[in-house]
């Protein structure tokens, strides 16, 4: 019971995060100017504290980090989750952009966030800022239930995040399907962390090569940083599904750290081996500097040279 209430807490928290964002947008949008992805997170981390506990140095490094984001989901059991978020926004008009940087080895800002990611141990996710529902008008979320003049479903896509592996495998190389495509396949900041919300990877290509507690988490609902690690994972799993390539039985090991010391190494079309690139941010333990974070203790250069800030959920 205290896990689901827990999970509500944070769930309200980023419903008020929303919320403010939304207000912001139509606030710029209404004086025929815009919005910025720094200041959407900068209301987004504002309107979430303090269930969400987070630490900015951008200050002291003089902007010479990137954008990114590193957070960590750390729940009960003292499992965690971490993963590294560049925000990105969708540009609406004739056509639709998301100003997605390409693997077509000319990208540095690219390079950087999965590099950093793959240094940090965690996936490199982009957070999506898709505007309010009147500002992806008519493109809608498809439901049923949809309500052209206010459908929650719609609007809690304004602030969602998108595994980066993602971002490009949708409408093709500088396509603007790619936008849409990326928008049919983000996940609402509020769905994430919502414990109602159970993702479904019973269609995960490669499932009969797992067993014991990865098949588990696959098949099983799950909370916590378990929860969140497999939200986004089905998004890369569904994907994965609908690839015809043929799936190798290779498995790879993890490090001693992750939760998992054994994924099946299969990559399809997608470029890398998705189960270790979503499941390696998925740990026993948070690491130290998230324990720094919740005590107010400074974070080493290792990680805060790397990253703009750090964020910290307790679920
Ligand atoms: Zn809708």
């Amino acid at each position: 019971m205290d896990e689901i209430e827990s999970g509500e807490d944070v769930v309200a928290a980023f419903r008020a995060a929303r919320l403010a964002a939304e207000e912001h947008m139509i606030a710029m949008d209404d004086a025929g100017s815009t919005w910025h992805e720094t200041t959407i997170t900068g209301i987004v981390l504002q309107h979430a504290h303090p269930t969400v506990k987070f630490v900015d140095f951008s200050q002291r490094q003089e902007g010479t980090t990137g954008a990114d984001w590193l957070w960590w989901w750390v729940d009960e059991s003292g499992e965690a989750f971490g993963m590294l978020v560049q925000a990105k926004r969708l540009k609406v008009g004739s056509r639709w952009t998301i100003d997605f940087s390409y693997p077509d080895g000319t990208s540095a800002q690219r390079d950087k966030l999965f590099a950093s990611a793959r240094e940090l141990g965690v996936p490199p996710v982009y957070g999506l800022y898709l505007g309010t529902q009147a500002y992806r008008a008519p493109v809608t979320c498809g439901r049923a239930d949809h309500d052209d003049s206010d459908c929650l479903a719609c609007r809690m896509a304004t602030v969602s995040l998108l595994p980066a592996i993602l971002a490009t495998v949708g409408g093709g190389m500088n396509s603007d399907n790619d936008a849409i495509w990326a928008v049919e396949h983000a996940i609402p900041f509020e769905t994430l962390v919502d414990p109602a919300e159970q993702p479904d990877c019973a269609y995960d290509r490669n499932l009969a090569l797992v067993d014991g507690e990865l098949r588990d988490l696959l098949l099983a609902n799950q909370h916590g940083a378990r929860h969140v690690a497999k939200a986004l994972f089905e998004r890369v799993s569904s994907v994965r599904a609908m690839q015809f390539s043929a799936a190798s039985e290779l498995m790879i090991e993890g490090d001693s750290e992750q939760l998992f010391d054994r994924y099946p190494s299969d990559r399809g079309h997608l470029g890398v081996a998705y189960f270790e690139h979503i499941l390696r941010g998925l740990r026993t333990a948070a690491p130290a500097y998230v324990l720094d974070v919740l005590a107010d203790q400074s974070v080493p250069p290792s990680v805060a040279d790397l990253v703009e800030g750090v964020v910290v959920v307790q679920l």
